[in-house]
């Protein structure tokens, strides 16, 4: 059994609104076991909507449709399903009787046009909003199950999670449990990494493993079947074990951890505190830094020293360094990050000057040259980073944060 989503609303296909819904239902569904092999997308117009419920009806077991509920012209999505299933559409007292305590709860009168939220075609069920006016319709039609969910993404899912699901469990759709265990890796290209994991990611291995890349963070996906949700996570495990073993350093973290993450941890688990120095990033450090919870343990703060006043006077970069190596240099970046360190009472300084364009580069100091600086009790290092010149503005700029505390990462684990 696989299933098919319709999301319907002309401001989608506009591009005015992105379709969020499609993808949250395809992740629960393929959480409860039920692969989605259809997204379809469509307007605000009735012959456009009855062709799609035909189509879907033809080759999935089950539908989920979002959007076109409401009350006004146009929401099709009551009467488009009707017609599909040839069916007339009816008042049903108990939808009617839900969006009139709706109101009443909130004292206020219904509108006569809110009265055709309560119109379900014939032989469907409503499903019930706690959240909002419009009930959602469950419906059989010719061996296809259909749940025509509101637009609204809070109202959707709440009525998913609360009234779909035990549904689908009473109907015993639900299959096989899937679980997805993601290892994020950072420092090496996609295509490198891939190379040493082509047993892995071979087609029909079970389980099986997908790799992707996002921001220059590559991702190990596994995904592991099971019969309930602790056989399908153990099913993952021996894999994620190989993974670790090959990989080791290059991990930084899992699900949606990223490099800030394994920076942390590690700074975390040596006791160790950071103090960042930024110019071309601007704070990008301290922005991802922050995000994760808590991190005051080990984060003291940062210094965005962008201009050459702000790099002498709040870090005590020498003028004459500036002056002599320009402040794109090995020799500003050790000293932005040694000033930071000493300036901020941190056990570690991070630096990062470069050039992230479009404009300012030069042959010699092109775009997207950056150093990235390192400052410990022990020592002060650097490192020159080349992630242009083609590259825009905001990939050298991020490249150039995740590299920086990658640095810093990479030392600690030594
Ligand atoms: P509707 O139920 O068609 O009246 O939709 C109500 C509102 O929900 C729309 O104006 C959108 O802002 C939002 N919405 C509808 N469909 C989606 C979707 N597929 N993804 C994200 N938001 C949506
Ligand atoms: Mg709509």
């Amino acid at each position: 059994m696989h299933a098919e989503i319709i999301a319907v609303g002309s401001e989608l296909v506009s591009g005015q609104k992105l379709d969020t819904n499609s993808q949250w239902l395809s992740l629960k569904l393929g959480d409860l076991g039920i692969p989605t092999h259809f997204h379809t997308t469509l307007g605000d117009d009735l012959d456009e909507n009855i062709e799609a419920f035909r189509v879907a009806k033809s080759r999935a077991g089950l539908v989920i449709v979002t959007g076109g509920l409401g009350p006004t012209q146009d929401d099709l999505t009551r009467e488009a399903l009707a017609r599909s299933a040839d069916q007339a559409l009816v008042e049903d007292a108990q939808a009617l009787a839900a969006i009139e305590a709706f109101f009443a709860r909130r004292n206020r009168t219904m509108t006569p046009r809110n009265r055709v939220q309560a119109l379900q075609p014939e032989g469907a069920e409503p499903i019930a909003n706690p959240v909002g006016t419009a009930p959602g319709i469950w419906m059989k039609t010719g061996g296809t199950i259909f749940a025509c969910l509101p637009g609204v993404p809070s109202e959707m899912k709440v009525m998913f999670d609360g009234e779909v699901v035990p549904r689908l469990k009473a109907a015993n759709l639900v299959g096989r449990v899937i679980v997805h265990r993601v290892i994020n890796l950072f420092g090496k290209g996609e295509s490198d990494i891939e190379a040493e994991a082509l047993e892995l990611t071979a087609r029909g291995r079970l389980p099986e493993v997908g790799i992707t890349a996002s921001d220059a963070t590559i991702s190990f996906r596994i995904s592991s079947q099971g019969a309930n949700e602790e056989e399908a996570r153990l099913g993952c495990e021996a894999t994620a074990d190989l993974i670790y073993d090959r990989f080791g350093d290059l991990i930084v973290g899992e699900g949606s951890e990223d490099v800030a993450h394994g920076l942390v941890s590690r700074l975390r688990s040596l006791g160790l505190t950071l103090a960042v120095a930024e110019s071309c990033t601007g704070g990008l450090v301290a922005e991802r830094l922050t995000r994760i919870p808590g991190v005051s343990d080990v984060f003291q703060g940062g210094v965005v020293s962008y201009a050459n006043t702000v790099k002498i006077a709040s870090l005590g970069v020498p003028a004459d360094l500036l002056e002599r190596f320009g402040a794109v240099s090995p020799q500003v970046a050790e000293a932005m990050a040694r000033g930071v360190q000493e300036r901020l009472r941190a056990d570690l300084g991070i630096s990062i000057t470069g050039i992230a364009g479009p404009g300012g580069g030069s042959p010699e100091k092109p775009v997207g040259l950056v150093y990235i600086g390192l400052a410990t009790r022990g020592g002060v290092q650097s490192r020159k980073l080349e992630l242009g010149p083609e590259q825009p503005r905001e990939i050298i700029r991020s490249r150039a944060a995740k590299h920086a505390m990658n640095f810093a990462r990479l030392h600690l684990s030594r």
